[in-house]
């Protein structure tokens, strides 16, 4: 394949204060690929999320999404934001608005789309992601796993082209861990772009074309996921794993 990929990350750097938390990352995520971030708490896992939709800035390196070097500000920053949909551990749903409100309001005030048709795309998500029921309550009335569930419907109904996970399941109770890896494996599945960090190593193993291991800001390997658990090649990778697995 020769398509450009859609995220690539080049000698990408970024301080907090002395604390160097990204150290040369280069990453490139192919249309429709999945990669699953995987390292220890404090590896710069959530940073480098962050920076894909410059929630954080850089201090040197390219990130360029997409074929355009990350926008700074304006406009082409709110496209870039519509455009690479973030799912965090907090669902971080507007509280006082219904769980279809919550999914039409970025639609209908940054992309223009009619209320109307807002609200079939958002009832049509909300199918997909198996809330349908739930349009009308506030995010309080609904479980962890479904309100995690109508985060993802409202990353989606800006029409992403790609999509960043951040330990999407790591607040939920383990009982729900499951309704919300099977929406993200079928999003997989339909060919969505998806940057995942999760501590799930059976979602990575079945659902990443490669998993990308992160220890203390560096992106230590990465690898299709059969090689990476069955002969990870750093000592790093197999301390983790034998904690984790
Ligand atoms: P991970 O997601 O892998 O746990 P993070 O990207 O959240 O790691 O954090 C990487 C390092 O940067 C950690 O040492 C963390 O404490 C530090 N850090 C994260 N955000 C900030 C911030 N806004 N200011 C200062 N230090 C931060
Ligand atoms: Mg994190």
């Amino acid at each position: 394949m020769t398509e450009e990929p859609l995220i690539v990350l080049d000698g990408v750097n970024k301080w907090f204060g002395k604390l160097h938390v990204l150290r040369d990352v280069n990453l490139s995520v192919a249309k429709g690929e999945v990669v699953v971030v995987i390292g220890p708490s404090g590896s710069g896992k959530s940073t480098l999320c962050r920076a894909i939709n410059r929630l954080e800035t850089i201090d040197s390196g390219s990130i360029v999404f997409d074929g355009q070097p990350l926008p700074a500000e304006g406009r082409a920053l709110s496209r870039l934001r519509s455009e690479v949909g973030m799912v965090f551990q907090s669902f971080n749903l507007f509280a006082h608005k219904t769980i279809l409100e919550n999914v039409t309001l970025g639609p209908i005030k940054v992309r223009g789309e009619k209320k109307a048709e807002a609200r079939e795309h958002a009832m049509s998500l909300l199918e997909r992601v198996g809330i349908a029921d739930q349009a009308d309550k506030h995010p309080a009335q609904l479980s962890g796993g479904q309100q995690q569930r109508a985060a993802i419907a409202r990353a989606l109904a800006m029409r992403p082209k790609a999509m960043l996970f951040d330990e999407p399941t790591s607040a939920l109770d383990p009982e729900m861990v499951g309704e919300v890896l099977d929406v993200m494996t079928s999003l997989a599945r339909e060919g969505m772009t998806m940057v995942v960090v999760t501590h799930e190593m059976g979602f990575a193993r079945h659902a990443a074309e490669r998993v990308a291991f992160m220890a203390d800001g560096q992106l230590v390997e990465i690898a299709p996921p059969g090689e990476f658990f069955d002969n990870p090649r750093s000592d790093r990778a197999r301390d983790f794993l034998a904690k984790v697995l």
